[in-house]
């Protein structure tokens, strides 16, 4: 081995373990000489190839026992491949694998990845990646404190009194309950609630065949108003923006690098940067992805919007635009250039607090990078999108990439193809599936999204009032793997809402807030008890699999088995005679495995063993692929509008050619929309102020944010996760610390007009000095003792943290039903 080169930390640190010495370049260098190629006893091996120290790979230590079973992680909503070592019957550890999830760019190189892998570690999986949450999976799947048994409330809501009964017992009564209340109200009086990431199809067959159109799933609270943004613009609701081979990115409120939810990330965007990419994070607080940026831009809450339209109105004037892709790919550009004439720089800084040269330097930048064709990459998430303004500001963000002619190209915003699994179809009709919803989806929010709208539900439900004719008001309330009273803001009217309804159920992993006012608990499972399908985070189609990795450690139902069980209970089939309940579990998963998508020779036993199913490549600008003049249908000669012989637009004419385009109704990218236009609206990306903004009572912004310890409020009695943060302390800004007299440390009262609570103060500079800001998901107190604050030595006085849902109104953005969940004023007294 060379005596040159240098010798890493890492190496040092494995020679001290595996020798127990100190280490000193000599000593290294005669050891590593005397060990080349052999493994020590320590699992440390000398590679000879690669010149360094390394861990033995599980072969090499001699390792027999026990088996590697490969899965999808469901620590959170992403999907990054796993395997699990099982010993015994018993899970004992958990290491991420390579697959397309763990370490390729979004749009392109697993293959190349792979390779590059392969040679280095000599073991592909030995690169997979997994965060802190999908490592400490262990401690979910063996909690003491998760739920054993189906429990019937005894005592008064909320009163903690419970009879454990049997699971046979639990399913006749659900199935019991839920009968006489269609009956006596009506099948629309039940209003469900699920996750998005699992189980969602027998959850939609099982309302389908109640009878009720009121499903609701998460997303509600994540990103339906990004889907309603770029939805406006391109017709695509979920967009893949490519880091990696990006020349400039600009990004509006998503902390992809802390708030890790598809573990690639963070590697796609530090290898664009390596790349020589310039990063730009626009936030009001310098998070993980904005301290790996090259440019952080604090930001007003809220206000993103009028930066986005102040970028436009620069681009235009600078003729940084690509006007000859407007001119063939866009409408409604010259109502927009119109509308931004007036957005300069000074007026977006009055608004937003960004200084004006700041406006147009970024502007400038990724307009003359754009204009050498040079790929610019442009997104948004929920900090622009839990706004009471949130879609057209986000819209004002989404046309950008528009205006630079930066869509589905390598380094842009891309349209991902996707084809997730099969959907075994339910022929069931009745006439309470066609009365309107009673969240105003469709109606009330023009943009709402399937997933719901969970607070209008709740407001419909303490009101008493039906929302629209024949909607009804919801009297019963199924809640699977939701959290109702924390996730959603305003927790004093969640509250309510739930002792409101006459019967709920709640299946879940462990008692919560929500599960402590219930009618009946249901033990949910973990998910290295089950299967679930998982559609991966890129842009060609992978379909990856969750499966058993060991029996239910509380002996108990996986959720679709329960559900099932309830569905054959209460003699639920189709038309056609169907029931997917008539399916063993397993029959269930490999019916809804769809093997011809993929590749055909992967049939559901191989695809079970391997987990992971993919097909084709990533295909760039989809919408300039040609198609076939449809049969009997028509062109448009003035808008170049292709429509089939029913009247649906498919295609667009561009030249001579037919084109896909895109899925907006003129099959173009819609700069000024099409949609609100025919909504008595101007069709254009129109700022308007947050309505919930400090006053004179709450002169600061309090905005919530997550990061990579923690999912949703679900994660909360993980206690390796809570060792890392037990509490949450709110951020501020140490000039606005020092105005009000605080330390940190201090004990505060934070006080809005929905709530008053304690907290504790963590100065730092990494925050607009208007804005405060707290980590979602702590202060529980129905959930088990570690989430209650058991580990949380430190601060007395809010020992589970403190629950930032309490302080915000409660509201859905006006087009798309997002909840809000970052816009209110507080003020903050010593305690
Ligand atoms: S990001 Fe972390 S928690 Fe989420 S799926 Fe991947 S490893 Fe699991």
């Amino acid at each position: 081995m060379s005596e040159k080169r240098d010798i890493t930390e890492e190496e040092k640190s494995l020679f001290e373990s595996a020798t127990g010495k100190q280490f000193t370049r000599r000593s290294f260098l005669k050891w590593s000489s005397a060990l080349a190629g052999a493994a020590i006893a320590s699992g440390i091996l000398w590679d000879d190839k690669l010149g360094l120290f390394r861990e033995a790979s599980a072969q090499e230590k001699g390792l027999k026992e026990g088996e590697w079973i490969y899965s999808n992680c469901n620590m959170c909503g992403g999907q990054s491949g796993i395997k699990v070592k099982v010993v015994n019957g018993r899970a004992v550890k958990i290491e991420g694998i390579a697959n397309p999830n763990n370490i390729a760019n979004i749009s392109t190189n697993y293959e190349k990845a792979l390779k590059e892998l392969s040679i280095l570690y000599n073991d592909k999986d030995a690169a997979g990646r997994i965060c802190s949450k999908g490592n400490s999976g262990l401690r979910a799947l063996y909690d003491p404190d998760r739920l054993k048994t189906p429990m019937v409330r005894v005592g008064k809501k909320g009163s903690g009194k419970w009879k454990a009964i049997s699971w046979d017992d639990a399913i006749s009564q659900v199935a019991d309950n839920l009968g006489k209340i269609r009956d006596k109200y009506g099948a629309e009086s039940l209003a469900w609630f699920s996750e998005d990431h699992c189980f969602t199809h027998i959850q939609q067959d099982f309302c389908k065949m109640y009878g009720t159109p009121n499903y609701h799933n998460h997303s509600n609270l994540c990103d339906v108003a990004r889907k309603a943004s770029f939805k406006l613009v391109m017709g695509n609701e979920r967009p893949l923006a490519d880091f990696e081979d990006t020349s400039y990115a600009l990004v509006f409120g998503w902390n992809l690098l802390g708030a890790t939810k598809w573990i690639l990330l963070p590697g796609i965007w530090n290898r664009g940067r390596a790349k020589g990419a310039k990063m730009v994070y626009v936030d009001p607080f310098c998070n993980q992805t904005a301290a790996k940026a090259d440019q952080w831009v604090p930001i007003r809450p809220g206000t993103d919007g009028a930066f986005a339209l102040a970028l436009g109105h620069v681009l235009i004037k600078k003729d940084l635009i690509n006007k000859a892709f407007i001119d063939e790919w866009c409408v409604g550009y010259d109502e927009y250039a119109k509308y931004v004439a007036d957005k300069t720089p000074e007026w977006a800084e009055k608004i937003t607090s960004i200084p004006a040269r700041t406006i147009e330097q970024i502007a400038t930048e990724m307009g003359e990078l754009a204009k050498a064709s040079k790929p610019v990459c442009i997104d948004t998430w929920s900090g622009p999108g839990h706004h009471t303004n949130a879609t057209l500001g986000g819209y004002a963000i989404t046309v950008l990439p528009a205006l630079l002619g930066m869509i589905d190209k390598p380094g842009t915003i891309m349209e991902p193809s996707k084809i997730g699994n099969k959907h075994h179809s339910i022929d069931f009709d009745t006439p309470s599936l066609k009365k309107p919803r009673v969240d105003g989806k469709g109606t009330k929010y023009i943009l709402g999204h399937g997933s719901g709208i969970y607070v209008e539900t709740r407001d419909v439900v303490l009101g008493g009032k039906e929302s629209s004719q024949g909607s009804g008001v919801p009297k019963t309330g199924v809640f699977v793997y939701q959290n109702f009273v924390m996730s959603v803001p305003n927790t004093k009217k969640n509250m309510d809402f739930i002792k409101k309804l006459e019967y709920v159920v709640v299946n879940d992993t462990h008692m919560s807030e929500t599960a402590e006012l219930a009618d009946i608990v249901i033990p949910g499972s973990v998910y290295l008890e089950r299967y679930d399908f998982t559609g991966y985070w890129v842009t060609w189609p992978v379909l990856g699999l969750r499966k058993p990795v060991v029996k239910s450690v509380i002996n108990g139902m996986t959720e679709v088995e329960f559900w099932m069980a309830v569905m054959k209970k209460m003699g639920m089939k189709d038309k056609k005679g169907y029931s997917p309940a008539e399916q063993s579990y397993d029959a269930y998963y490999a019916d809804e495995y769809n093997p011809t998508a993929y590749a055909k020779e992967q049939n559901w036993e191989t695809y079970r063993k391997s987990t992971l199913a993919m097909t084709g490549k990533t295909e760039y600008e989809k919408f300039r692929k040609e198609v076939k003049p449809p049969e009997g249908g028509s062109v448009d000669d003035k808008t170049g509008l292709v429509k089939d012989k029913d009247g649906k637009a498919v295609g667009v004419k561009i030249g001579v050619k037919i084109m896909k385009g895109f899925d907006t109704p003129s099959r173009k990218l819609e700069i000024t929309s099409t949609f609100l236009k025919k909504n008595k609206h101007t069709g254009l990306p129109e700022y308007s102020e947050p309505e919930d903004r400090p006053t004179a009572d709450f002169p600061l912004y309090l905005i919530n944010f997550k990061q990579n310890e923690h999912t949703h409020s679900r994660t909360f009695n993980n206690d390796y996760l809570m060792e890392m943060k037990p509490d949450n302390p709110l951020l501020i800004n140490s000039a606005t610390a020092s105005k009000l007299g605080l330390k940190d440390g201090d004990a505060i009262w934070i006080e809005s007009p929905y709530a008053k609570a304690k907290g504790t103060v963590q100065i730092t500079e990494r925050i607009h000095p208007e804005v405060v800001a707290l980590q979602h998901g702590y202060g529980h107190w129905g959930f088990g003792k570690v989430a209650k604050g058991s580990l949380n030595k430190i601060n007395k006085w809010s020992p589970a943290g403190t629950n930032d849902g309490q302080f915000f109104a409660g509201k859905a953005e006006k087009l798309s039903g997002q909840i809000v969940a970052k816009e209110i004023g507080v003020k903050l007294v010593k305690a």
